[in-house]
């Protein structure tokens, strides 16, 4: 087992993952940029570096800078939690050959991931379905006949894509070119590489999306689902597993492709599969595979009671799972918010500042991930997510309940942020049967 691990990461991952390793008797080294020196994860961390600038390129995504901390304080292992370099494949070769571990899978199994076109590929081959559509599109003139054979409405992604960027919805072939030049003009600034592929805009469908974990000596187990559905602009704001509609004979089918694909892939570490399920032909298609710890991952936690981020750096410290897939017997139910600085109400427009007041709601079976206090100034340059609330009950109307009483426990003056919004969420019909679909918080902003 390591015993000094480098959390390559800021907020509240930063602090589950030194969490993790102080259970587990691992000294923590955290890096920190010239914006963060304030923050929480440097003052839990046993040792904390400054790494740079405020701007992630210049601080987080400075590899070389990060990789210098880990082997000038002799940091056996790398975490890099989730977004950041966690799912980049030269960072992980980096590591690699300078005899730090990359706590994740291997670097060519990030980068054939990291191609959405190719993973589709990939999955493909493996037996898994896949979203109608095709490879990679050369130029304007090879996507609009595609285009003419995939059928209206489509979708234009980035093979980088991620957090729910590069992506656009054609209804129209008059509308293709101009989807095609700025989902590419996004992509090659967000992601330094412009590639685009299409396929089918499948609606109204859910994104329900399986957790896998594989050892390095070929056991891969599924951990079940999460349904993702609730989102906005592509990205996520409420996760809950099980999938409460979810037939019994489709949940395992998901779950034995996903154990395909994770052989397939010859995955190592945790890694997620995200599908697109149709409710109405009862039908699913893999959609990519993140190949890190998801923000949602303590929904999995909850049900499973499977320390996820302990697997992660167990299984990087060539440790066997100690468990197999029929040992995977979900209990109960959990649900997350994410908490965000944002006004809902005012178009999400962003909010910073300092946090004048803040209560943490309580009680059994309330958790929150969180790198915010009292005192704390939310700084302009990251990701506006500042919490999650993850609630976990016996059954899943009683999580609902849990869940609307803790975000009206939540207290955080000084910034504007979405608990409110979150709670109308599950006041909503669609909510509470469990029908909602990706389309349902579009619908419900009006
Ligand atoms: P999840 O499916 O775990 O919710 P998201 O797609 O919402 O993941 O991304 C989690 C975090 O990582 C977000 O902060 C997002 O902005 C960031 N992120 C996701 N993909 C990338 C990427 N390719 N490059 C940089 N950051 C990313
Ligand atoms: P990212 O890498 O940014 O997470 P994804 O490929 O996972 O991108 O897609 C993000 C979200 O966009 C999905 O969760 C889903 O809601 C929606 N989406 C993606 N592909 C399709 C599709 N073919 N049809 C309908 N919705 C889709
Ligand atoms: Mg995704």
């Amino acid at each position: 087992m390591f015993s000094k691990i480098l959390v390559a990461n800021r907020g509240e991952i930063a602090i589950r993952i030194i969490r993790a390793c102080k259970e587990m008797g691992i000294t923590t080294v955290a890096v920190f940029s010239e914006a963060d020196k304030d923050a929480l994860h440097v003052h839990l961390a046993d040792e904390s570096y400054c790494i740079g600038g405020p701007l992630s390129k210049d601080s987080y995504l400075n590899m070389k800078a990060v990789l210098s901390v880990a082997l000038a304080t002799g940091a056996q292992a790398i975490h890099p939690g989730y977004g950041f370099l966690s799912e980049n494949p030269e960072f992980a070769g980096l590591c690699e050959k300078n005899g730090v571990t990359f706590i994740g899978p291997p670097a060519e199994v990030i980068s054939k991931m990291g191609d959405k076109a190719m993973a589709k590929k990939t999955m493909q081959e493996a037996g898994v379905p896949v979203i109608p559509g095709c490879g990679l599109v050369e130029s304007f003139e090879h996507a609009k006949r595609e285009a003419e054979k995939i059928g209206f409405p489509l979708l234009i992604k980035a093979r980088a894509g991620g957090g729910g960027r590069g992506i656009r919805l054609i209804h129209a072939m008059e509308e293709l070119e101009s989807g095609y030049r700025s989902a590419s003009s996004e992509a090659q600034s967000a992601f330094g590489d412009g590639a685009l592929y299409m396929e089918k805009y499948l609606k109204p469908v859910k994104h329900i999306e399986m957790q896998i974990l594989a050892d390095n000596y070929g056991n891969v187990v599924c951990l079940g689902e999460r349904d993702c559905s609730v989102q906005r602009k592509n990205q996520k704001l409420i996760e809950e597993s099980p999938a409460a509609i979810l037939p019994e004979e489709t949940r395992q089918k998901m779950i034995e492709a996903s154990v395909r694909a994770g052989a397939a892939t010859g995955y190592r570490g945790a890694g997620t599969i995200e599908y697109l399920y149709d409710p109405a032909s009862g039908d699913f298609y893999f959609m990519e595979m993140n190949t890190r710890l998801q923000v949602e991952h303590p929904v999995t936690e909850m049900v499973t009671w499977i320390d996820l981020v302990k697997w992660q750096i167990r299984i990087a410290a060539g440790v066997k799972l100690d468990f197999a897939q029929k040992d995977i017997e979900p209990r109960g139910h959990a649900i997350e918010c994410r908490i965000t600085a944002e006004n809902p109400y005012q178009n999400f427009r962003p909010s910073c500042g300092k946090i004048e007041m803040l209560f943490i709601p309580g009680g059994p079976w309330v958790r929150f991930d969180t790198a915010i206090y009292q005192g704390y100034t939310i700084p302009p340059f990251y990701d506006s997510m500042i919490g999650k609330l993850i609630v976990y009950a016996k059954t899943r109307d009683e999580a609902i309940r849990k869940m609307k009483a803790a975000l009206c426990e939540l207290i955080i003056e000084g910034i504007e942020h979405n608990a409110d919004f979150e709670a109308e969420i599950l006041s909503a019909e669609e909510f509470e049967n469990s029908t909602y679909t990706t389309d349902f918080v579009a619908g419900f902003l009006g």
